[in-house]
């Protein structure tokens, strides 16, 4: 019988957030694979989990892959996790379950926090429909090459940036996309400096440069999509329009007047108009 690998969701900050099955699967394996054991060996004593703990990150991925199936295939039971948030997710471990896959390993995931769900939930900035590019490239060059191709994306672009880039990052985004973009940024998500800011890009660049302080830290910044917005606007203008010529005509005629003002399209008005 093999063994299970885990993939185990850890806290972002705040301690509370680990979820019951992830402490209980954390203290019932053989063995928790983790990127900096110091770090999780902190957060495995918080909880009482007396498991031991082992190295596994980008360095040694590869190599560790082989030792660690072999393990699973003798029966052990094993938990991947990363130093913070869902593993994989910007983090190692992709090789380890594409390997544990391709070997009929059975990968069961303890989901629970990752930023980038987080900072979307909480940004205000269109949810429907995402793409996450993780850590932007260092170089300038590469950044405002990557930016450019976000700019007529139709989804709500996320990225992660360190401390060290954010302004950077944030100023090579004012060049790409412009003042009007509708940006959030989310720092130090969970913890006690906790701060989601949607705006503009220059208002994002007045707050990481007015203190210090606002540049520590960790981030994720999400793009909303132009079109998006635009949308956004339409209906908008449709939700005031709409209710007072339904009062005053059928909804064919109210879509067509509707139409003729706003330019949107007529069907989408009609739509719109019977759903009130
Ligand atoms: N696996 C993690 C996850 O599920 O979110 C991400 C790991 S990645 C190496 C670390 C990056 O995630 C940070 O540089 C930051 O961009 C983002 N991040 C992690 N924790 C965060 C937090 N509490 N607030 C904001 N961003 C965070």
């Amino acid at each position: 019988m093999t063994g299970t690998l885990f993939i185990v969701a850890t806290p972002i900050g705040n301690l509370d957030d680990i979820t019951f099955r992830a402490v209980e699967t954390l203290k019932s394996v053989d063995l928790v694979l983790a990127e900096d054991t110091r770090h999780s060996q902190k957060i495995l004593n918080h909880f009482d989990i007396k498991t031991p703990i082992s190295a596994f990150h980008d360095y040694n991925e590869r190599e560790k892959c082989t030792t660690v199936i072999d393990k699973l295939k003798k029966g052990e039971s094993i938990a991947l996790i990363s130093d913070a948030g869902t593993p994989l997710i910007s983090d190692p471990g992709y090789v380890l379950v594409s390997v544990a896959k391709k070997n009929s390993v059975n990968v069961v995931p303890i989901p629970g926090p990752s930023a980038l769900i987080a900072a979307l939930s909480a940004s205000g900035i269109p949810s429907d429909c995402f793409s996450f590019f993780g850590f932007l490239p260092s170089k300038q060059n590469a950044r405002i090459k990557i930016l450019k191709t976000f700019v007529s994306r139709p989804e709500t672009i996320i990225v992660y940036e360190s401390p060290k880039r954010i302004l950077a990052t944030l100023t090579d985004m004012l060049f790409v996309f412009g003042e009007a973009r509708e940006v959030c940024l989310a720092k130090e998500l969970t913890k006690t400096f906790e701060t989601i800011l949607t705006t503009n890009i220059p208002s994002l660049i007045d707050y990481i440069t007015s203190d210090l302080n606002h540049q520590k830290g960790e981030f994720v910044l999400l793009i909303s999509s132009s079109g998006k917005k635009i949308q956004l606007e339409l209906d908008q203008q449709l939700d005031n329009l709409l209710p007072v010529l339904c009062s005053e005509m059928g909804a064919s005629k109210a879509a067509k007047l509707a139409a003729k003002i706003t330019g949107i399209d007529k069907k989408y008005c009609y739509q719109r108009a019977i759903e009130l």
